[in-house]
């Protein structure tokens, strides 16, 4: 008696609907006479009320045929695997009872009706259980790909300053060392000058506001292939990859004239402000960044003691004062 239910549940299952509270408790109806089957002693009451039960599972069997051939209908491919399985134990049943009556000299085929139902729903389940395995294997790729874009977005997070969207120490240093392929680069350090004074008399956010237009304005003087970034509070370093020390000391003179002929409007003042820069050419076949932005930092520093607003190009009067002088020996 179990089996009424157990099938409602399959064909509902394979159709992929949830099966309505009056299933349930139509379901329900078949477990009670199960227990009580186990329960009653003696099968004196189950003979007498066969009929009824037989009854009983009448309208369920109409139901869930109707239910099949309408989800069939509707497109779906289980309900239309069993209701092919159906028909031919349709087929099956009607060749049978005209078998039986005569009317027929063909074979029985009523258990291969049977055959046929079973199959069409192991069929129907096996390709349900392939669909679900489609499903989770796209599922799973879809939330890998998500995982993946949130986790770029989290380390290119890392590698930004948030104030000028430009690369931070960390990224730049990222850059720089992926760069590095032996040919000669660039490296310039520029530092605001006097820009605490901005800060002082008008303001953090104006000071804010500076930054972020500076950063712009440097940016917008770059190739492609070089890289700027904020080195800390007010302090920009550029990566010129493939630039000879002249190459570098132009660009450095560019980002300073830039700046100088610039006005910044914030409010209702009108501000200016100057850089000084350090250029340093990469040394050596391997040549090593941190070396490299050190130099260019003595030389910023040494703009700075000379009165700001200049460009400084390391070991420029080195190579002037004695050019055979740097093959000689200590
Ligand atoms: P110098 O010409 O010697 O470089 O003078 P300076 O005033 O530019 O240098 P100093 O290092 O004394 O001051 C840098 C100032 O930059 C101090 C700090 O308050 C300011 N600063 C650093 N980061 C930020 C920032 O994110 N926003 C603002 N508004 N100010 C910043
Ligand atoms: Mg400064
Ligand atoms: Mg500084």
């Amino acid at each position: 008696d179990l089996l009424p239910a157990s099938g409602l549940q399959l064909v509902f299952c394979l159709l992929r609907y949830r099966p309505p509270r009056w299933v349930r408790i139509y379901q329900g109806g078949f477990v009670a006479v199960s227990l009580m089957a186990l329960l009653v002693p003696g099968t004196d009451i189950l003979v007498h009320t066969l009929f009824l039960w037989q009854a009983y599972t009448r309208p369920g069997l109409v139901a869930v045929l109707f239910l099949v051939i309408w989800f069939a209908a509707n497109g779906n491919v289980e309900a239309r695997t069993m209701s092919l399985g159906w028909a031919l134990f349709l087929f099956t049943a009607v060749n049978d009872i005209l078998l039986a009556q005569g009317l027929l000299q063909t074979p029985r085929l009523l258990t291969l009706g049977f055959a046929a139902i079973l199959v069409s729903m192991a069929v129907s389940l096996a390709n349900r259980f392939t669909r679900m395995y489609n499903h989770m294997d796209h599922e799973v790729r879809e939330r890998t790909e998500e995982l993946e874009a949130t986790n770029r977005k989290l380390v290119d997070a890392a590698r930004r300053d948030t104030l000028t969207g430009l690369l931070n120490r960390r990224g730049y240093l990222e850059v720089a060392r992926a760069q590095r392929s032996g040919r000669p680069f660039v490296i310039i350090m520029g530092d605001i000058d006097r820009f605490k004074s901005i800060n002082d008399v008008h303001g953090h956010a104006c000071g804010d506001f500076v930054l972020r237009r500076t950063a712009e304005l440097l940016s917008d003087q770059l190739r492609d292939v070089d890289t700027v970034a904020r080195w800390g509070g007010e302090e920009f370093i550029f990566l010129l990859p493939e630039t000879s020390l002249e190459g570098g000391r132009v660009l450095a003179e560019k980002l300073r004239t830039v700046l100088e002929d610039t006005r910044f409007s914030y409010e209702d003042k009108v501000l200016k402000l100057t850089i000084t820069l350090g250029v340093a050419p990469s040394r050596g076949e391997k040549p090593d960044i941190e070396d490299c932005i050190e130099v260019a930092d003595l030389a910023l520093y040494e703009g700075k003691q000379c009165g700001r607003n200049q460009v400084v190009v390391s070991g420029e009067e080195a190579l002037a004062d004695s050019p055979e002088g740097l093959a000689r020996p200590a």
